[in-house]
């Protein structure tokens, strides 16, 4: 833990001191498929200038550190926000890609994947492994790659519109110390250079021209049930922001109500504030009414869905596939997860040279709700 102090500047008992609160934990298992480290640390709050998801490694020879990846904020009335925000600045929209935030670096001679939260999963350091071009690492090993990792094969978010298989999606360059980003033209020359695949960047705009390009942008996604748009300013000195479509606000109502027992009551009141908002901000008469039908039906649907599931088969639960090349990693994945959620395994053999395993997390909450409200139950 030595290390920490020194990386944090802090004292070896005050290291201690958090560790014992849970601020810092192990961030994780150590196995030969993390051979490049010898300790590892994460920040599971924010901590002085430390960001949330701050993760600190050491290996043979040196510190590594990658700090959490900074929140985002959101705008609920776009034309407005950008003008205040952005004021004359150009401004890029990109794609906001409906995955999980990974932080991809190089530790010793290999990659490694860390979550949002910090910690190093192995499913993901090894989908890297084999996609991520390692070269990138030898010319700018000060920097992380900011990606959303998506597809059907996701063990959180399984979207089958990014393509079955999990594939990362660079947003941002960061010096991995600093956090500092680089700009988005650095950003795309590197993307190109080393052929990583790029959160869609629609174009670079300002003022009245940006916010009449957003909305046109948004409306496009919405059509293709994609999730919504982030706006940085080209140098990236500014914070960024982000806005979605109402068809990512209503798949995610619907979501709430079919677990509605499990998820906060916040979840499922955000989304329907910010169809409100949507309405006020874009709606004709003629659209206000197709969105009465699309939050209407999210929340009838969700929430029909599971008393059906339930009705059917005595259960709730959430399943999504994965593949490993190797077998030890697998097991090296399952226990991982055990640790920090609970879930269930099931092993379905070799396919394509791949081991198949499918994850299923159980909600146990909404389950048993719906079990006991179906056989005559008070709510
Ligand atoms: P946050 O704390 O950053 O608001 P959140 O957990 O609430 O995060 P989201 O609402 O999904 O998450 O929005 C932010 C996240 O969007 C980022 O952390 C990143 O993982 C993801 N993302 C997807 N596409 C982009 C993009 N083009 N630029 C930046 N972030 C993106
Ligand atoms: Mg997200």
């Amino acid at each position: 833990m030595k290390f920490v102090a020194e990386a944090l500047s802090i004292s070896e008992p005050a290291v201690k001191r958090l560790y014992r609160r849970s601020i810092l934990k192990q961030a994780y298992i150590p196995h030969p498929f993390f051979s490049d480290i010898s300790d590892a640390y994460l920040l599971s709050k924010k901590f002085g200038s430390y960001e949330e998801g701050t993760f600190l490694a050491i290996s043979s020879e040196k510190v590594y550190i990658a700090r959490g990846f900074p929140k985002i904020k959101r705008t609920l009335v776009l034309g407005e926000c950008v003008k205040r925000h952005f004021e004359k600045s150009e401004v890029a929209v990109e794609e906001k890609i409906n995955g999980y935030n990974v932080r991809i670096m190089k530790i010793g001679k290999n990659i490694y994947a860390i979550t949002r939260r910090g910690y190093i999963c192995p499913y993901t350091t090894e989908r890297a492994r084999e996609l991520i071009n390692i070269e990138f690492f030898k010319d700018w090993p000060e920097f992380m790659l900011c990606c959303e990792a998506a597809g059907l094969e996701s063990p959180h978010v399984p979207k089958e519109i990014y393509g079955k298989k999990l594939d990362f999606y660079l947003f941002d360059i960061r010096n991995s110390k600093t956090n500092e980003p680089m700009s988005l033209e650095e950003k795309i020359k590197i993307a190109e250079e080393y052929g990583f695949k790029l959160a869609r960047v629609f174009g670079v705009w300002s003022g009245e021209k940006l916010i009449e390009e957003s909305i046109k942008i948004i409306k496009e996604l919405d059509r293709e049930g994609r999730e919504g748009i982030v706006l940085k300013d080209i140098e990236m000195k500014k914070k960024a922001v982000k806005y979605t479509t109402s068809y990512c606000n209503c798949s995610d109502l619907e979501y709430g109500f079919r677990y509605f027992n499990d998820l906060g009551r916040d979840f499922v009141l955000t989304r329907a504030v910010r169809e409100g908002f949507q309405s006020f901000e874009l709606d004709n008469s003629e659209d206000r009414v197709k969105r009465y039908e699309r939050v209407g039906k999210a929340i009838v649907d969700g929430i029909i869905g599971s008393i059906e599931e339930v009705n059917k088969s005595g259960k709730l639960k959430e399943r999504a596939k994965l593949r490993f090349k190797s077998k030890e990693v697998m097991e090296l994945y399952i226990q991982h997860t055990k640790r920090l959620t609970r879930a269930n395994f099931e092993y379905a053999g070799i396919e394509d040279g791949y081991h198949i395993l499918y994850i299923e997390k159980y909600m146990a909450s909404t389950s048993d709700r719906i079990k006991n409200l179906i056989s005559g139950g008070f709510w």
